[in-house]
């Protein structure tokens, strides 16, 4: 869900938008002032729950269907709670090898 979170640098009140078309982005004003003078703040916090919250609700004894992987955030993800549930911690090796999957690389001795 694309939300952006807002400061107000006129009235320094914070606010979060939906913006589901990007061209909304630039035009963003505060919802008390009206002020465009506004800083972004970071969103990645958001992300980052959303990865914890499939991690968590996967099931890495089940077989996961074709369609599973059309998704391509999903890619990896399996692999990286399985590391997990192993006990293994690559940090951001693990990262590096979510990413090579995501963009069509995945390497099947790390999945396996
Ligand atoms: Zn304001």
């Amino acid at each position: 869900m694309p939300i952006y979170e807002y400061r107000c640098k006129k009235c320094k009140k914070e606010f979060s938008r939906l913006l589901l078309n990007p061209k909304e982005i630039s035009e963003v004003k505060c919802r008390f002032c009206s002020s465009p003078n506004l800083t972004k703040l970071l969103s990645s916090f958001s992300l980052h729950q959303t990865e914890e919250s499939r991690l968590s609700s996967l099931d890495t004894s089940k077989t996961r269907g074709d369609n599973y992987y059309k998704d391509s955030r999903n890619i990896g993800l399996w692999a990286k709670k399985r590391m997990r549930e192993l006990g293994v911690d690559l940090g951001s090796k693990m990262d590096e090898i979510v990413e090579k999957g995501r963009t069509g690389k995945i390497l099947n001795e790390y999945t396996e």
